[in-house]
């Protein structure tokens, strides 16, 4: 028997996911954000743990990536938010499901003896993202609500192992974030319109960039998504006390991330000159693109078995969630799963990590397209559309199309494209949206 202090440490018990619904990576302070104040529990867990800093959302909209966090598989595999040519507009046919037979995450969590629990304030987490959960929640309510739930059913009394799910909203269209936030934010004297946080954004086809009014519009619609993110940020601390709280800080493997992120007119340019989105909008919003501004997610691991303070440049994806967590769970990881597992990275130097591939699929909105990264390099195919391709290194902004053909790395995101496309298919029927309740929030939300 080894003695105590050889004896490598118990795997934490316990798994919580937090995802934040829009939260782009640049509006986290520790990852860049240019305003201040907007994520300081955020900052202060990634400073206790591993913290990604190129981390890809696996779409720019929820259905395919929530699907991929929840199946460690890319958008063609899971076949969620895949079919159809225009998933959200035009009728009230909802987008497809995740396959069936494809086992979720909290499928086999709860095979393997954990207790279940998601609440989730995003209405299209029904159907099989509630599959493997023991309570499922969905229904539109606020950082507080959901942190509630969460923390009630921690504080019951259950000896299994537990995984909790909690999907946050409040950084998504409309921004109504309590009174008092906004103005932490916003230019002094700026007073919100109503406009400012709708999903249906008055600017939403702007020509005149330029136009000054427009300007105090984009300050304004910015400071209320920042006033959103730091709401859903200090809920996020309450809820990290309240774990402490119950006891079980220091046995749980905490995960926070984000779906996707959100655009605030960074693009709006070429994509007034793609023309191709069939609401007529260009330059806000998400699922209409896979720039980095709806790509780039933050992903953060804390907890037991996670070291202090990395700031890890490995290229990471949703999909890679699962494998990660298991291994820190100790945990055999599902033998078909995409992902990779993360945690050998940290665990020990691996420098070829920032180098491997990273995908994005599935548009909700115009043309399908995919997107790959390796290092800097991002290659973006759109129908319809010339490829892209940039150097994250010299244009973070992408702003500089470069040939595809060019370099040795172009032809290699050409051919894995092919590959990928080549591995398309499309998703099972998701089930008939039923409930007026849910029918009138994704209307709210615009998506119908
Ligand atoms: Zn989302």
């Amino acid at each position: 028997m080894l003695p105590l202090a050889c004896r490598p440490p118990e795997p934490p018990r316990h798994l919580v996911i937090l995802c934040i619904d829009t939260l782009r990576a640049d509006r986290v302070g520790h990852l860049g954000s240019p305003i201040a104040r907007t994520t300081p529990a955020l900052d202060r867990l990634a400073a206790s743990g591993v913290t990604f800093e190129r981390a890809w959302a696996a779409s720019s909209w929820t259905v395919p990536s929530v699907a991929s966090l929840f199946t460690s598989r890319l958008p063609h595999r899971h076949g969620a938010g895949v079919a159809g040519e225009i998933k959200l507009l035009g009728d009230s046919s909802p987008p497809g499901g995740i396959r069936p037979g494809l086992a979720t995450l909290a499928e086999v969590l709860q095979a393997r003896g954990f207790a279940t629990a998601s609440f989730a304030a995003n209405p299209f987490l029904y159907g099989r993202f509630r599959d493997g959960f023991e309570v499922a929640v969905t229904e539109r309510v606020s950082a507080a609500e959901v942190v509630d739930r969460g923390l009630e059913w921690l504080a019951g009394r259950e000896e299994r192992r537990r995984f909790l799910y909690l999907h946050f909203m409040d950084a998504h269209e409309p921004n109504h974030p309590p009174q008092g936030y906004f103005e932490q934010f916003a230019n002094p004297g700026a007073v919100p319109t109503p406009d400012d946080g709708r999903w249906i954004d008055p600017w939403r086809s702007v020509d005149d960039l330029a136009d000054p009014a427009f300007l105090a519009h984009k300050d304004r619609r910015q400071a209320a998504y920042a006033a959103a993110v730091r709401y859903v940020d200090d809920e996020i601390a309450r809820f990290l006390a309240g774990l402490a709280r119950l006891g079980l800080r220091d046995d749980t493997l905490i995960v926070v991330t984000a779906d996707h992120g959100e655009e605030f007119w960074e693009h709006a340019a070429i994509e007034r000159g793609w023309g191709d989105d069939p609401r007529g909008i260009w330059g806000v919003g998400h699922g209409h693109a896979f720039f980095e501004e709806q790509l780039r997610v933050p992903l953060i691991l804390a907890g037991g078995g996670v070291p202090d303070g990395v700031r890890s440049p490995c290229a990471a994806s949703l999909i890679d969630v699962p494998p990660t967590a298991f291994a820190l769970l100790g945990l055999e990881p599902e033998p078909d799963w995409q992902g990779t597992d993360l945690a050998g990275s940290f665990r020990r130097a691996d420098p070829a990590c920032s180098g491997r591939a990273v995908f994005a699929a599935s548009s909700a909105y115009g043309p399908e397209g995919l997107a790959i990264r390796i290092g800097d390099e991002k290659f973006y195919r759109r129908g319809g559309q010339p490829d892209l391709r940039f150097d994250l290194a010299r244009d973070p902004g992408e702003h500089q199309a470069l040939a595809v053909e060019a370099t040795a790395a172009g032809r290699r995101l050409l051919s894995l494209a092919a590959r990928l496309e080549a591995a398309g298919g499309t998703g099972s029927a998701a089930p008939p949206l039923t409930d007026p309740a849910l029918v009138e929030e994704l209307r709210t939300l615009g998506y119908l």
